[in-house]
């Protein structure tokens, strides 16, 4: 059985030299990880050699130039291989709001570095314990004081926060009650954590490893210069990475379905029982193969997407559902996985039961389903606001 894209694929070359590096960090090496809380040091520092995390910077700063289809293509086959990009897929979409909306000169300090490996930007602090995804709401400010900004409040799931040299923060510079819109006001900063005063990161033991952390500013100070586009708009530059962001978890949700429905149809096959393989029965085939179908669909909807954003469309329907559709498939496939393997499945050996501690997240970050739901009913088919 041959789940990979087509031989038309454009990125079928990458695909393959994906799949070869990520053959070096098997099983093994994520359960170890897993155990402990790991960061996938050597794994994060491959990718970036191999200039994978560097997919999306254009080559006039060092990067492949790949459109947003060969960064999807790199992070599928990170998870059908059984590895996990969520150690490091967040540079891929955040460095595009700095690509967007960063000065000549933020672009030229920035963007090279990251290129080359010698700068992480894996940190998005944009979520904060109060406010959730009424991101409006949040209350982390930023006051300008003369040629600085001095950052106080408090992020929550702050992911690879240790691991990362910059974050992406949104923070509040004009107090909700004093802007027109909710949606104003909020601003987007670079802050380069290896030097800033005032930060304080702990991080959150999850039912996966993931280093998530929560990060407290406490009169934190940031350089003026450090100001993404204009002051009070950086909500807008937030949600214009979105789609690129959805795009590529839905990617990695079709790699973890991939992965599961692979091992399930492996084992079916060759466990016999009752004198025939269990595969046989169709209690366990049809699960796997409706989750097989589904994977199949999103995937189709997520290139869709894909071709979309790359010829400049508005692709919010196909970025949603397929990122809703790819999470729901993967869960599936991984639901099929663990019953498939019966007692197997929870061994830790297998790895099942860690990809699908994995996978589970998807539903509920970066977006949740409901919030998705919200955006098909409203935005594509005209319903009331439901917020
Ligand atoms: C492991 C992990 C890593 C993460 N990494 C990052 C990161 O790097 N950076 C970052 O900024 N954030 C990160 N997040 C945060 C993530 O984006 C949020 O958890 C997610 O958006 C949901 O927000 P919340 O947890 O605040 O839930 P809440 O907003 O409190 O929502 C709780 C529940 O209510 C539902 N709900 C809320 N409002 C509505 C509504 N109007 N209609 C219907 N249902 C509604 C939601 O769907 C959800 O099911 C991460 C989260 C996790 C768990």
């Amino acid at each position: 059985m041959d789940m990979h894209q087509s031989a038309t694929d454009p990125h079928a070359e990458i695909r393959e030299e994906v799949r070869k590096l990520c053959a070096r960090f098997p099983g093994e090496y994520w359960r170890e990880l897993d155990s402990r809380r790991g960061y996938p040091t050597e794994f994060v520092d491959a990718l970036t050699e191999s200039g994978y995390l560097a997919a999306l910077i254009p080559e006039e700063f060092g990067g492949a130039g790949l459109p947003l289809s060969g960064a999807a293509a790199i992070l599928e086959e990170i998870q059908a291989s059984g590895c996990n990009g969520a150690a490091c897929h967040a540079q891929m979409y955040i460095m595009g709001t700095i690509l967007r909306h960063g000065s000549q000169a933020q672009k030229a300090q920035y963007l090279p570095a990251i290129a080359e490996g010698k700068l992480r930007l894996q940190a998005f602090g944009v979520t904060e314990p109060t406010s959730g995804t009424d991101t409006t709401a949040l209350r982390t400010t930023a006051r300008r004081e003369g040629d600085k900004y001095v950052i106080n409040g408090q992020k929550i799931w702050t992911s690879r926060a240790e691991h990362s040299d910059l974050m992406l923060l949104l923070a509040r510079t004009t107090p909700r009650d004093q802007v027109a819109k909710k949606t104003e006001g909020l601003s987007t900063f670079i802050v380069d954590m290896r030097t800033a005063k005032g930060l304080t990161i702990r991080p959150i033991r999850t039912m996966m490893n993931h280093n998530s952390c929560e990060v407290f500013f406490d009169n934190m100070e940031v350089p003026a210069e450090n100001l993404l586009g204009t002051e009070g708009k950086g909500f807008r530059y937030i949600l214009d990475g979105m789609n690129a962001e959805r795009l590529l978890i839905a990617a990695e949700c079709i790699g973890d379905a991939k992965w599961f429905t692979a091992r399930s149809a492996a084992y079916a096959k060759e466990r016999v029982l009752f004198g025939r393989p269990i595969g046989q029965n169709q209690g366990v085939q049809f699960p796997i193969a409706k989750a097989y179908a589904q994977m199949r669909a999103a995937e189709a909807i997520v290139q869709k997407g894909l071709a979309k954003f790359e010829r400049g469309e508005n692709c919010g329907e196909e970025a949603n559902m397929g990122k809703m559709l790819a999470a729901e498939a993967s869960w599936a496939a991984g639901e099929a996985c663990v019953n498939t393997h019966g007692g197997f499945g929870f061994a830790e050996e297998y790895d099942i039961e860690r990809k699908f501690r994995e996978t589970r997240l998807y539903q509920v970050a970066p977006i949740s389903t409901n919030l998705i739901l919200s955006y098909i009913g409203e935005h594509v088919l005209g319903m009331p606001r439901s917020y």
